[in-house]
């Protein structure tokens, strides 16, 4: 109820029809939602035998995310690479390790607090580049990519 009483009345009329300050960025809300059915995937997962990360030795439900070992082996959760991958680097407080794709992660810095910029200090490359591995080959045929 209380509502819409911001705008002052308008004496001068000079641009009566103009549309009072219309607030910019009040439609940037769609483009987020794609969102996937993680159900359907472990459907067609359900026939396979569990996967088992090799560091912290818990089931991989989402084998299209996850990495090779950097030894070679693997599949282990992304996660767990990523918390690896960072281990030895001895970040700047404005660093963090991301992954960069290509099986590399790289550390890097953000220009700013809101973390939008930002410049690739070292690569860390994690999976040989171009190896394919039988497991995400398997995963591959079976969402037929
Ligand atoms: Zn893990």
């Amino acid at each position: 109820m209380a509502d819409g009483n911001k705008d002052s009345k308008r004496r001068f009329g000079r641009r009566g029809r103009g549309r009072s300050g219309a607030r910019e960025g009040e439609r940037t809300a769609e483009a987020a939602g794609s969102e996937e059915s993680v159900d359907e995937r472990k459907s067609v997962l359900a026939d396979q035998p569990a996967v088992v990360c090799s560091i912290c030795d818990k089931q991989i439900f989402d084998l299209s995310s996850a990495l090779a070992g950097r030894d070679g082996k693997g599949p282990i959760h992304f996660d767990c690479a990523l918390a690896q991958a960072a281990v030895g680097e001895n970040l700047e407080p404005a660093e963090r390790v991301a992954y960069v794709g290509r099986g590399a992660f790289a550390v890097v810095e953000y220009r700013d607090k809101s973390m939008t910029a930002f410049t690739i200090k070292r690569r860390i490359q994690w999976e040989k580049e171009g190896e394919k591995f039988d497991w995400r080959k398997s995963i591959q045929q079976r969402f037929g990519l």
